[in-house]
């Protein structure tokens, strides 16, 4: 799949849904959580139904909304998931960000709850963190414009911000920047957690990250791992079968 907005929305529609399927996979996402990218004439954005299954999440179960949440198009009897405004006011602040996660992954959150723990980087992948992941410290429900802006601020110019006892929110540029974010922000704080218990975990450093970004291919890196998981989603049935020419 190319670039996010390079593609037709009825192509965002399959990507979305089938990134919310792999990250359920990941378990990254489960029962709450939403995956959502900028509409490719960025007049606003996708977003899934509130009680739509992220196991079984279709195509045809998103809305399109605008920024300001008017439902330009989506599913009867149903309504956009509630944290609505994580994304859109994530979308206003940041145009250079075009697709967004939020789910309550396990140890991530841990790093919000503990009395002294940092969430650094401790993989060569965290370069999208490097200088830190901001701890919003309001733990309701962001269900309002207002919530949405707060979270904003404290995330800044920040690739991700942890809610604290709540979950994370991660940005990318692509869907498949999205998922390849998701998989490595969960991977560094599970590395990090387990590095703990045999002694004082070595964050990465700023010369470390400057190499390891020098040779980094971020989009063939996406393609890589986009391939590499929906592939495999299809061969395990998370995905349905007539979507491999879809995504
Ligand atoms: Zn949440």
């Amino acid at each position: 799949m190319p670039d996010s907005l390079a593609v037709s929305v009825d192509q965002q529609r399959y990507a979305v849904a089938a990134c919310t399927r792999m990250f359920n996979d990941l378990k990254i996402l489960d029962h709450s959580g939403h995956v959502t990218v900028r509409l490719p004439d960025k007049s606003g954005f996708l977003i899934q139904a509130v009680h739509a299954s992220r196991a079984q999440l279709m195509p045809e179960d998103l809305f399109t909304v605008s920024f300001d949440g008017e439902i330009l198009d989506g599913p009867a009897g149903t309504r956009p998931a509630s944290e609505f405004h994580i994304h859109s006011e994530i979308y206003k602040a940041r145009p250079d960000v075009n697709a967004v996660l939020h789910a309550h992954p396990k140890v991530p959150i841990l790093f919000t709850i503990a009395e002294g723990a940092e969430l650094v980087m401790v993989l060569n992948h965290g370069y999208r963190w490097r200088n830190g992941v901001p701890v919003h410290p309001d733990t309701a429900h962001i269900d309002t414009p207002e919530l949405g802006r707060a979270m904003v601020e404290t995330m800044g110019d920040a690739n991700a911000v942890l809610l604290k006892a709540h979950g994370i929110v991660l940005a990318s540029e692509s869907i498949q920047s999205l998922l390849i974010d998701g998989i490595h922000f969960d991977r560094n704080a599970q590395a990090l957690l387990e590095a703990s218990r045999l002694g004082k975990p070595i964050p990465m450093t700023d010369a470390e990250f400057d190499i390891f970004e020098q040779r980094f291919d971020r989009p063939k890196h996406g393609i890589k791992l986009w391939h590499y998981y929906s592939t495999r989603a299809i061969e395990t049935g998370v995905l349905p079968g007539e979507w491999r020419t879809a995504i």
